[in-house]
């Protein structure tokens, strides 16, 4: 095992945490706050925030969708160029909080935005960032990750760059309490497929990961099962923290990660505009089956340590059907119903767009080629 870890993100974690981003901010800082589509300014969150930075000059930029466009958030990065902002405040979900990182690092750049997503620019540095959390699920708030969608070409690409990750993350359970029933079981379905992603790969003997992996997985599969009790304080703390862990770097460290139910389902989205969480169900029970024999291993040991399951030959088989048991209850779906497409056409529409992103060796044994991804499709796609 050999790796270099850091996670610098300063979590001000609990209830009533949000004035206390005063404390984190310079006085003399100039900060423009990002956020979505109005949801802060019906639960109050809009109105802390602002009550926060009331000595501070600060300006707002609004309208940041699900699935960020690089269209929307180009607007953004041209405001920073002119009002040379010292600090980007993100409040909202993992959309705002990715298109955060892209207007960060892209006004510090002078050619086109769209070029971090595709390789061609890496970003070295950008305009420092903190975030607040409305929507646990993504961990993008201490995450060095973002997933940016343009619009006009239907391509949703993500980049990773360590001057992206936010300095400070508020994570006040309390915000929680206006997200539509959907989002929170949006949040534990992203957060598990986190998990998995880099966990069912290799056997890896990594004690450390392997077992706080496992940790996180029971967790959300006790949030799941107890999904009545979701106006708990207790209950939305515990997913907050939970969804934040499965994707701050630790469980990655020194293992082998997968990452193409992600790039599968990223398609999905895409293309019929589903939910970031619910295209990964669709894809990743098939996709399991698909590989079963890279991963029965890992799967064993998930179906004894995850779901207490006993010792037999079609262990990791049955560890598949409990997660997609898992899935199904709480009325997440795992095959894509909703197109407006045939089926056939369906499948060569996702296919055709894994082959032009050059995604056509995925998973951490580049044994998804567009054979394997049709196959796993064709399962996915009613
Ligand atoms: P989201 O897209 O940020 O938000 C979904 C919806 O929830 C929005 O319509 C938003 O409305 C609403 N919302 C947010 N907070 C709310 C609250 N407290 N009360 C009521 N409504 C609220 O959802 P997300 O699942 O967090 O983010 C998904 C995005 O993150 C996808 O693009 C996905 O690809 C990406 N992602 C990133 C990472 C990463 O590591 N960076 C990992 C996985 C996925 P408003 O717009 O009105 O606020
Ligand atoms: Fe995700």
């Amino acid at each position: 095992m050999k790796f270099s870890y850091a996670n610098t993100t300063q979590i001000l974690f609990g209830q009533g945490q949000i004035g206390a981003i005063t404390k984190l901010i310079e006085r003399t800082s100039k900060v423009l706050v990002l956020y979505g589509g109005g949801s802060i300014k019906r639960n109050g969150v809009y109105l802390q925030v602002a009550e926060a930075l009331s000595d501070y000059h600060w300006l707002e930029f609004s309208g940041i969708e699900a699935n960020p466009t690089v269209e929307t958030l180009d607007k953004a990065v041209a405001l920073c160029k002119t009002e040379k902002v010292d600090l980007i405040l993100a409040v909202g979900g993992g959309s705002v909080i990715d298109g955060a990182k892209y207007v960060a690092a892209a006004a510090h750049y002078d050619g086109e935005g769209w070029d971090i997503l595709i390789g061609k620019h890496k970003p070295q540095s950008a305009i420092p960032l903190g975030a607040v959390l409305t929507l646990p699920a993504t961990g993008s708030e201490s995450n060095a990750n973002s997933v940016i969608t343009k619009a006009a070409t239907h391509q949703k690409m993500a980049f990773a760059a360590p001057c992206v990750l936010p300095r400070f993350a508020v994570m006040d359970p309390d915000v929680m309490k206006t997200l539509p029933e959907k989002q929170l079981v949006n949040g534990i379905v992203d957060a598990w497929v986190h998990v998995c992603e880099q966990y069912i790969t290799k056997a890896s003997g990594a004690l450390v990961q392997d077992g706080y992996a496992e940790t996180l997985l029971r967790s959300l599969k006790t949030l799941g099962e107890t999904f009545e009790d979701r106006d708990n304080d207790l209950w939305r703390a515990n997913l907050m923290w939970t969804a934040n862990q499965a994707l701050n770097g630790l469980i990655a460290v020194g293992v082998e990660q997968d990452w193409s139910t992600h790039m599968i389902g990223h398609e999905l989205t895409a293309i019929w505009g589903v939910d970031h969480a619910r295209s990964l169900a669709i894809v990743q029970p098939w996709l399991l089956r698909n590989q079963i024999e890279f991963k029965r291993a890992k799967l064993e040991q998930m179906g004894r340590n995850v779901f207490g399951l006993t010792d037999s030959e079609d262990l990791a088989e049955r560890t598949i059907d409990k997660i997609e048991a898992f899935y199904h209850s709480l009325n997440v779906s795992t095959q894509l119903t909703e197109h407006q497409d045939g089926k056939s056409a369906a499948v060569d529409a996702v296919i055709e767009r894994l082959e032009h992103h050059g995604f056509t060796a995925l998973s951490e044994n580049q044994s998804i080629t567009p054979v394997e991804a049709r196959q796993i499709l064709e399962k996915a796609i009613a």
